[in-house]
């Protein structure tokens, strides 16, 4: 991996030819296009660092595939997840926020005159020299390819993978929803539902649960929900949203098809972080890790925001916070290091 980054950067200087040359050093990169990142750059631009954000080929981030977000502070007629991502970029871009539309692919060290250290970020087609970075590209959530599931067919129409975000939407209350996944998460997510589901079924492909004796214990006695072990969900069907899914029980390979308004994936998120240069310490699931309270991350200049160093809270509202979090720590960082 670290071999093949270095065969990018080599191929990047000759072929730009410039690498050694940049001469600007910008005060802040921000690399993310979601809440954590749009905050950052709001703050960092309005504090004068002239921020440039990279935003990647998936502007927006997580919200742009949601339709109704209830609880972002600000709207109480609710707001799509495109509506609310637009209005953040647009915000950015007002107070002066340079937005490039590419990738990141790496980050490179080298030492300033002056002993500390500066970054090269590289794309595919440039190089950006600066004194801090925030890496504020989020997290993906994992989902398997089941017929009917897809962003064309019925996601986000009864599909989802956020039961925080739409488990109390009107389209599941008092409704059979079916969760995907045997983890904790699944069985916390499925615990969440009970609250507005009339019934949560826990679709899981192994004969016993990966969760922990207590959230196992939790889910198994609440009485709405009913676990289908060794099974997998094969299809999701309706017209304009979700109303049946079909189940294969993989001991007797035998089909049943249920009626169902939510489908719901719990089978974990993927931090998008494998770009990261190797001293910038994850923990095993890809996860940066951060000093406590803060967004600083085992490199110095370097800070972290949102859904990529937060497995446990994964909400807009928070990885706002933390954005607006590493933009003054990394303005306190550039003030001290001037
Ligand atoms: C279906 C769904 C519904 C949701 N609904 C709600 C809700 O109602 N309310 C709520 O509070 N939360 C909701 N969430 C959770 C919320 O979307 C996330 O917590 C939030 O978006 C995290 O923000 P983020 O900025 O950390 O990262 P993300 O939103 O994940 O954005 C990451 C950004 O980083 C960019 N990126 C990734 N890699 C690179 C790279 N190498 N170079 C450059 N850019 C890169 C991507 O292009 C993307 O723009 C929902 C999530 C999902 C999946």
């Amino acid at each position: 991996m670290y071999f093949f980054q270095g065969l990018v950067y080599l191929a990047l200087s000759c072929f730009h030819g410039h690498y050694h040359k940049l001469e600007r050093t910008e005060n802040i990169v921000i690399i993310g296009g979601g809440p954590a990142a749009h905050t950052a750059a709001i703050y960092a631009a309005r504090a004068e660092l002239n921020p440039v954000l990279y935003e990647g080929v998936a502007a927006g981030g997580q919200l742009i595939t949601t339709t109704h977000i209830e609880n972002f502070p600000g709207f109480p007629e609710e707001i799509s997840g495109p509506a609310l991502m637009e209005k953040m970029k647009k915000q950015s871009e007002k107070f002066g926020t340079r937005i490039v539309s590419e990738n990141v692919i790496g980050i490179e060290t080298h030492r300033g005159n002056n002993g500390l250290t500066l970054y090269t970020v590289h794309t595919a087609t440039q190089s950006v020299k600066t004194r801090t970075v925030v890496v504020a590209t989020g997290a993906s959530a994992k989902r398997t390819d089941i017929p009917g599931t897809g962003d064309n067919e019925l996601w986000n129409r009864g599909v989802s993978a956020c039961t925080i975000c739409d488990g109390s939407l009107p389209m599941f209350r008092n409704k059979i929803v079916f969760v995907i996944g045997g983890g904790d998460s699944a069985m916390e997510e499925a615990l969440f539902l009970t609250k507005f589901a009339s019934a949560v079924y826990i679709v899981h492909r192994r004969d016993t649960l990966r969760a922990s004796k207590i959230m196992q214990s939790r889910a198994k006695n609440n009485r709405k929900i009913k676990i289908l072990f060794s099974s997998v969900v094969t299809e999701a069907h309706g017209k304009d949203h979700l109303d049946a899914v079909t189940v294969r029980n993989l001991k007797n390979n035998t089909t049943e098809k249920h009626g169902a308004s939510g489908l719901f994936f719990a089978i974990g998120h993927t931090p998008n972080t494998a770009f990261l240069p190797e001293e910038i310490q994850r923990d095993d699931t890809g996860y940066v890790l951060v000093e406590k309270g803060s967004t600083k991350t085992t490199m110095d200049g370097i800070f972290c925001a949102g859904d990529a160093h937060d497995k446990k809270w994964r909400q807009a509202i928070t990885a706002a916070g933390t954005g607006c979090m590493a933009a003054l720590e990394a303005e306190r960082y550039l003030e001290e290091t001037k």
